[in-house]
């Protein structure tokens, strides 16, 4: 079979859609699923909005693009903040965008007006993370003056926390951004349709049994497609953590001493690890790489262990007998090496459980082309 390959098991991602769907709706959260670590792949899109998922969110519009070509109609948001160079297509492919700068909204403003279109906008305050947003003692300024252009709508406002800084979500900076929202629509005099209090590393607070306030709407990745809670990088209960495995090809296989010799300076990749056995051992190495995925980000099985990578080889310690040149090996992926994964031409998608089959837009190494300069 085709090595190395994702291995993408679209009713467990339906499911964990359906499960966190379900459980923040009992909150009144609505869910926007997150696709970026799946390059916008329309299959994965069909089975989240199977699984109740009501909008698509990506940071880039390249990815909005492929899920619109491959068929995926619902309305969907570009969560980073667009470039002035894109505004044209964020208005043409999306219904609403996360913005932190006016400078970007009256160019929105600008492309809504000429196509005669309304563009959504969500307004992301700055909470603490130190990523995107906008400082809370300037937002009342700025809803004043994205009210006042043409073409363009305010439909609420949202944060993003434990992405740069890892500050966790909680009462504190959850209130604040209710209290903001409630602040908002007394001065201006405008419903905020929308209040996104931030991404999976909020499930903890939501689910807690915390007063949720005035937020109703989540962005959700990681906890969707791996079952995992990213403030502690824990398994979410009742989710499936293997929905996406990772499966490479062993190219060789044999017993070499543990220890390397001659006069050894740095690497490829800067100061590997010190061996950590003496003697001999059975060695593996799988036809992957840093290229595909980061090393770091793998969970080998029981037996293997993952010694070193280079761009285009991974090099293991196998304690479960010989592995013979040509054999598989299943790995699982942290969000790290999944984005990797996703996004190498070398690595192919095999969609298990697929439902009906939609136009596949996603790469597969044949279909790349590769231009020389
Ligand atoms: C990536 C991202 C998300 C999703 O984060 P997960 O941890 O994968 O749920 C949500 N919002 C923004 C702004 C993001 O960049």
């Amino acid at each position: 079979m085709i090595a190395p390959r994702l291995e993408i098991d679209l009713e467990k991602l339906q499911f964990n859609a359906q499960n966190l769907v379900g459980r923040l709706a009992a909150k009144g959260i609505s869910v926007t699923a997150v696709m970026k670590a799946t390059l916008g792949a329309p299959e994965i899109a069909n089975a989240l909005l199977r699984g109740g998922v009501k909008m698509l969110g990506d940071a880039r519009i390249e990815n909005i693009s492929t899920m619109r070509r491959g068929g995926v109609s619902t309305p969907m948001a570009l969560i980073r903040s667009p470039m002035i160079s894109q505004v044209a297509r964020v208005v043409e492919s999306t219904e609403l965008s996360f913005n932190t700068e006016l400078d970007v909204i009256r160019r929105l403003s600008v492309a809504a007006q000429k196509t005669k279109r309304v563009h959504g906008i969500v307004l992301m305050v700055e909470l603490g993370d130190l990523r995107e947003g906008v400082m809370p003692k300037d937002l009342h300024e700025t809803v004043r003056q994205v009210l006042r252009l043409p073409n363009i709508e305010l439909k609420g406002i949202g944060a993003n926390l434990a992405c740069r800084s890892g500050v966790s979500p909680d009462a504190v900076n959850m209130g604040e951004l209710s209290a903001l929202a409630d602040s908002i629509e007394s001065t201006s005099g405008i419903i905020l349709e929308i209040v996104s209090g931030g991404n999976s590393a909020n499930l903890d607070w939501a689910l807690s049994g915390a007063d949720t306030g005035r937020v109703n709407n989540l962005r959700l990745g990681e906890s969707i497609l791996l079952g995992c809670d990213p403030l502690h990088r824990k398994p979410i209960a009742g989710l499936h953590t293997d929905a996406i495995k990772l499966v490479a090809e062993v190219i060789e296989s044999k017993v070499k001493p543990s220890q390397p010799w001659g006069i050894t300076a740095q690497n490829a990749f800067g100061a590997p690890a010190p061996p950590k056995t003496h003697g001999h051992i059975q060695q593996a190495i799988l036809a992957i790489g840093r290229q595909d995925i980061d090393p770091e980000g793998l969970a080998p099985p029981a037996g293997i262990e993952i010694l070193e990578a280079s761009s285009d080889h991974l090099v293991v310690r196998t304690q479960r007998g010989h592995q013979s040149v040509g054999s598989e090996i299943t790995f699982q992926l942290n969000y790290s090496a999944l984005l990797r994964a996703m996004t190498s031409p070398f690595v192919s998608k095999l969609w298990k459980n697929q439902r009906s089959i939609p136009r596949s837009v996603v790469a597969h190494p044949e279909t790349y082309r590769f231009v020389s300069c």
